[in-house]
């Protein structure tokens, strides 16, 4: 885990602003019956989406800011929704693996040690669970409608 507050508060984010941290399987439980609860709960949340890079390559990350509440979103930048005026408002525990794997460094050479395919790998594993829980979070967000 990478966490230097004093480049990053006078940065103030500009990772946060421009795309969100991307997340693993495991930043949602140990076991496929925690990943699946905690993905449905995510998801209904309208905090987390699932995105993807090419046709069934997905991975999950936070949404980006007026975007919330879309299960899925292809969308090529924006600002995480969990950024505020103070940094970020989830805890350490909470933020998604590509945050907490991003090693800040001056002059915005940050760099990343968790490979966006190597992301996509992990959530391969995981397909039917993402799916299943993107369908059971829709169907909540349909019967509100
Ligand atoms: S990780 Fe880098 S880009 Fe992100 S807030 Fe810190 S210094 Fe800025
Ligand atoms: S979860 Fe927090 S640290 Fe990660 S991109 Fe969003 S605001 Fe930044």
């Amino acid at each position: 885990m990478y966490i230097n507050f004093e480049i990053c508060s006078k940065c103030k984010g500009k990772c946060c602003k421009n795309y969100p941290g991307l997340a693993l399987p495991n930043d949602f439980g140990n076991t496929k019956e925690e990943i699946y609860k905690n993905l449905i709960d995510a998801f209904k949340s309208g905090n987390w989406c699932i995105d993807w890079e090419k046709k069934e390559e997905y991975f999950v990350r936070p949404s980006i800011k007026g975007k919330e509440f879309q299960v899925f979103d292809h969308s090529i930048s924006g600002e995480c929704t969990f950024l505020t005026e103070r940094g970020c408002k989830l805890t350490k525990e909470k933020r998604p693996s590509g945050c907490l794997l991003l090693e800040p460094k001056e002059n915005e050479k940050c760099v990343q040690h968790l490979k966006k395919q190597k992301v996509i790998n992990e959530w391969k594993k995981f397909h039917d669970i993402l799916i299943n829980a993107a369908v059971e979070a829709e169907k909540f967000e349909g019967d509100k409608l």
